[in-house]
């Protein structure tokens, strides 16, 4: 349990670090976070060289968007056999970077394949020109072009597989891109960039892919650039100011940004299933995931209970450098000091910690799972975004209580529903704000399905049948 006193401890400690290591840099230090070592530093891109990959990103957009469509999806489908080919080693440099646990980062790189299938088998339908009106030979049609230049910023937290998110759809559409992974795990986005020149070898012309290595200050400058559209994963500070800098040029935008997501666990649940779906939901990749569960609502009748399985659950999560371990550490000392700051006031407002709370005495970036009950809207871990294995429970008189809570959030990504009654779990669902609302499961990605975020986590949506057409203007053609 944690101490007032050892909190104020740990926070002068802590700021005396250095906490950013790769905020403003000439060279990337990447560093594991299973035990701070250091493995491999990466010269970051200069000015020059960023508008160097704009400008041939642009140069090669002419050659690219006069393809066929079908054209372009056959040369994508060839990263198929390249990724299952390197999959096991392009794990261990996630693992290793990231912190994930080995598995973990095998069936992310695994799912970017399920991506490619996805995006190669359906996408160019969704291009299809669309008929409006048709009188004899006259007719209006809404068309999709491909849009220019795209510049794919992308987050730490599935560092192989959110690019492709971006990028699968943008090629296909005929645009270019420019990617530029995260700092925190530039050797992953590298693993990206090498699998794309493998591409180039078997006829991806030069140049249709662009890579810019560096942190936040090259994001911005590449922003800035001449391009047509951001799409964007990651934090909503940075997609205020990604905004902002699109806003001189009116680039597009998707950006898919931070969550808050509730749980509400109604009284006629199953309580076991239920305990153990959240507790997953949020301790799933060290709770390093955009629509992880970071706060549940359960109504009073069934609160004892839950909160009993939950600790049960709590306590059982595998967490560790062992093969077999659910969770590994967080990716950086940043984020534990997000974790730390959150839990801290917390306790300092009343909070009680019932499992995990202190981070174990080793090198590397470990924090526990954590379970947390008395807590309320006065608090960080109820109302910003955590990023942490920490699931804070609060007992609610009421259904309505529950969704009037889950609503009072500047976010909106996913939140879920537990009942039996699944009739009701739809009535309930639809009343909360969020891009996803699941019935009995936590939120994800499913394939064919749109995804994004309500209110501040986000504009637009990738995935389902928009995701392609995001990266193209839409022309009515009009024809007397
Ligand atoms: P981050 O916003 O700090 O960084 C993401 C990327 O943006 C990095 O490549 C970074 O260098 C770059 N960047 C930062 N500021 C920039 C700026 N002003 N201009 C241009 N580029 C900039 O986020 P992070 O810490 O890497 O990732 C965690 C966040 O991502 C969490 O908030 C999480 O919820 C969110 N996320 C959202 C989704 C989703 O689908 N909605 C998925 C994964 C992660």
């Amino acid at each position: 349990m944690h101490s007032i006193e050892s909190l104020r401890k740990w926070k002068s400690e802590t700021n005396k670090r250095l906490i950013f290591p790769n905020a403003f840099m000439e060279e990337i230090v990447s560093v594991s976070p299973l035990d701070e070592s250091v493995l491999g530093k990466i010269p970051v891109f200069t000015e020059k060289e960023i508008v160097g990959a704009v400008e041939n990103a642009r140069a090669a957009f002419a050659g690219w968007s006069a393809k066929p469509v079908e054209e372009r999806v056959s040369l994508l489908r060839e990263l198929k056999p390249l990724v299952r080919a390197r999959a096991k080693e392009i794990a261990r440099v996630v693992h290793r970077e990231m912190g994930k646990p080995e598995w973990s980062a095998l069936s992310e790189v695994e799912s970017v394949i399920e991506s490619i299938d996805f995006h190669c088998d359906n996408d160019s339908k969704y291009l299809e020109p669309v008929v409006l009106s048709r009188a004899g030979e006259k007719e209006n049609l809404q068309v999709f072009e491909p849009l220019g230049v795209i510049a794919v910023i992308t987050p730490w937290n599935f560092p192989f597989a959110i690019p492709f998110d971006g990028i699968l759809p943008a090629l296909i559409s005929g645009s270019t891109v420019v990617l530029k992974p995260s700092e925190q795990t530039m050797l992953v986005g590298m693993e990206v960039k090498k699998i794309f020149r493998e591409l180039e070898k078997k006829g991806l012309p030069e140049h249709v892919f662009n890579f810019v290595a560096g942190g936040k200050e090259q994001g911005r400058f590449l922003v800035k650039q001449d391009i047509d559209m951001v799409s964007f994963v990651g934090s909503r500070r940075a997609g205020v100011e990604i905004m902002r800098d699109s806003a001189e040029k009116l680039h597009r935008l998707v950006l898919e940004l931070g969550g808050k997501d509730p749980a509400i666990v109604c009284s006629d649940a199953d309580l076991g299933k239920t305990a153990k779906g959240i507790v997953h939901g949020a301790m799933r990749n060290c709770g390093q995931v955009c629509c992880s569960i970071e706060r549940a609502y359960v109504v009073e009748d069934v609160y004892d209970e839950f909160v009993k399985l939950a600790e049960k659950e709590t306590r059982a999560v595998k967490f560790g450098s062992e093969k077999d371990s659910y969770i590994g550490p967080l990716v950086g000392e940043f984020q534990r000091r997000v974790v730390r700051e959150h839990l801290g006031d917390a306790v300092e407002k009343g909070a009680e910690v019932l499992v995990g709370g202190n981070a174990p005495k080793r090198k590397g970036f470990w924090f526990p799972p954590t379970l947390v009950v008395n807590v309320n809207h006065k608090m960080k871990l109820m109302t910003e975004e955590t990023f942490g294995p920490v699931l804070p429970v609060m007992k609610v008189s009421s259904v309505d209580e529950a969704v009037s809570l889950s609503n009072d959030s500047i976010y909106g990504l996913t939140a879920s529903v537990w009942t039996e009654d699944r009739e009701k779990g739809k009535q309930v669902a639809r009343r909360l704000v969020a891009g996803t609302v699941t019935v009995n499961r936590r939120g994800g990605v499913k394939e064919g399905c749109p995804w994004g975020g309500a209110k501040q986590s986000g504009i637009g949506r990738q995935m389902g049948p928009d995701s392609v057409r995001n990266y193209t203007e839409v022309k009515h053609l009009w024809v007397e």
